[in-house]
């Protein structure tokens, strides 16, 4: 008998990446995606000549993820970031502090106190004292460093990975080496020393046509079309053996049998997608917090700018209180983003310390706030030429305290129903680097049984 098809549910970056690897191992598929697009989260377009990325603007170039652009035959459109875009900023006293994030590198600049230097340089000296229920960032870092050091490295640092609330967010979901260091070697610091790797700077890329390059090139790989507006409401297990996948489809009901089923849909959908198999992992899905986000493109005049802005972007400390989480100076590290003699930025809002913004004031409110705080910290001297504001409902997960649960609750119900698979960024991690790679060994394991 032939193969059922494994169904895959939802075509951004995780169910186009995993199709594709199915596809190599002449694995039937069949993705689903409800909307008429693929991509998910990823979206870019171009506004007068400048090319924007709604989602994700950056893609870390580990050399799995090269090997794989080359692959499906994208590496005429990287675009290398300039060399400038291993100069980070912080913000603190509405100044921009050129430094790293790494705790040694940091010695030498005055962005942090003393005070904070010298918890620094003395962790590796302080008991390790692991905690065994499920730690927070904030809880960790104040354990092992202190207040400062969460509040000004820490949380900017989870600002721009998750827009994330490092008080909730669970150091061994987002950060799992800290803890590990501390078990293994006593210390962060050792840790940090003996693993030198983690922190070096990876170098980064971006796609010409903007990073839906990618996701549109693996749509067009795919030999079985993405069936679009193909919205599944839930799985029931079939009375032929098998699962049934009961969707809505050009107003009416489709019911599709299939023996695999992956889910890469976000948790809230995925919740109500399982709800009839596993109620209470569906519960613990649809708890899942992604708070709104809204990313505010700015273009200006080159000449509105007194010096050139030389770095990657700048992340903003919660206690700053500024309006926005960060920016990425697109045009100073990808010049192809922005017509010459222009300079373009991609501003960070909402996430989960400053969704209450957009309640606040309203989107023009903050959009207006956000424009007026931008030019000061950087002495903007005229109002930008071009401005793009896109809103996210549900942007990013957050990894937060329960997240072990969750994630023990995946496997029991995998467990139960072999053949369903949860496999979207809650599970995997967000960035896209740890998608695709994932993708690949996910369909070696299918190839297998
Ligand atoms: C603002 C922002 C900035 C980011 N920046 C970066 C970055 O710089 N670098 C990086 O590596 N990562 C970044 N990320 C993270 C990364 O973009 C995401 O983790 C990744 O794109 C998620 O892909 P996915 O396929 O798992 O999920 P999604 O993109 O959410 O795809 C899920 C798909 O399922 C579909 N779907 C939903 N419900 C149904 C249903 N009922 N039936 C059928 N289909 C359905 C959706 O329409 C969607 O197409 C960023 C994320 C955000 C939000």
């Amino acid at each position: 008998m032939p193969q059922k098809p494994v169904l895959i549910i939802g075509a951004g970056i995780s169910g186009l990446s995993i199709a594709y690897e199915l596809q190599k191992r002449d694995i039937p598929y069949q993705v689903l995606e409800a909307a008429g697009h693929s991509g998910g989260v990823i979206q870019s377009f171009n506004k007068e000549g400048f090319e924007l990325d709604a989602g994700p603007n950056t893609i870390a170039a580990t050399p799995e993820t090269m090997a794989f652009l080359q692959e499906i035959g994208l590496e005429q459109e990287i675009l290398p970031a300039a060399a400038a875009s291993k100069n980070r900023f912080l913000v603190r006293n509405n100044r921009l502090h050129a430094v790293s994030p790494h705790p040694f590198k940091i010695m030498g600049s005055d962005y942090i106190s003393r005070g904070s230097k010298w918890r620094l340089f003395t962790e590796r000296f302080r008991k390790p004292a692991p905690v065994q229920e499920e730690e927070t960032v904030t809880h960790f870092v104040e354990r092992r460093f202190n207040k400062e050091i969460a509040d000004y490295l820490f949380d900017p640092i989870l600002s721009g990975i998750y827009a994330g609330n490092p008080d909730q967010m669970s150091i061994a979901a987002v950060l799992p080496a800290l803890p590990r260091w501390e078990r293994e070697y006593g210390s962060v610091t050792k840790g940090l020393m003996k693993e030198k790797g983690v922190m070096a700077g990876r170098k980064i890329i971006s796609l010409a046509g903007g990073n839906q390059t990618l996701t549109r090139r693996l749509q067009e790989k795919l030999q079985t079309p993405v069936r679009f507006h193909c919205t599944v409401k839930n799985i029931a297990v079939s009375a032929v053996g098998g699962y049934q996948v009961i969707a809505e489809e050009q107003g009416g009901e489709t019911v599709l049998e299939a023996d695999r089923i992956i889910l890469t849909t976000p948790a809230y959908t995925a919740g109500r997608q399982l709800e009839g198999l596993d109620e209470s992992l569906a519960a613990l899905l649809q708890q899942v917090y992604y708070p709104r986000m809204g990313v505010l493109h700015l273009g200006f005049d080159a000449t509105a700018l007194p010096q050139p802005l030389e770095g990657f972007g700048f992340l903003v400390p919660h206690a700053e209180k500024l309006h926005f989480l960060g920016a990425i100076c697109n045009s100073a590290i990808f010049p192809h983003k922005a017509p010459d003699g222009k300079l373009l930025l991609t501003v960070f809002t909402g996430g989960s310390r400053q969704e209450h913004y957009f309640d606040e004031l309203g989107t023009a409110q903050l959009q207006e706030t956000v424009v007026k705080e931008i030019r000061s910290l950087l002495g903007l001297k005229a109002a930008p030429v071009m401005q793009h504001f896109s809103f996210m409902q549900k942007a990013i997960p957050q990894l937060n305290i329960g997240h072990a649960k969750l994630r023990s609750a995946v496997a029991a119900m995998e467990h139960n129903y072999p053949g369903i698979l949860l496999r979207s960024n809650f599970v995997q991690g967000v960035a896209l680097p740890a998608l695709i790679q994932h993708a690949a060994s996910l369909a070696d394991k299918l190839k297998k049984n």
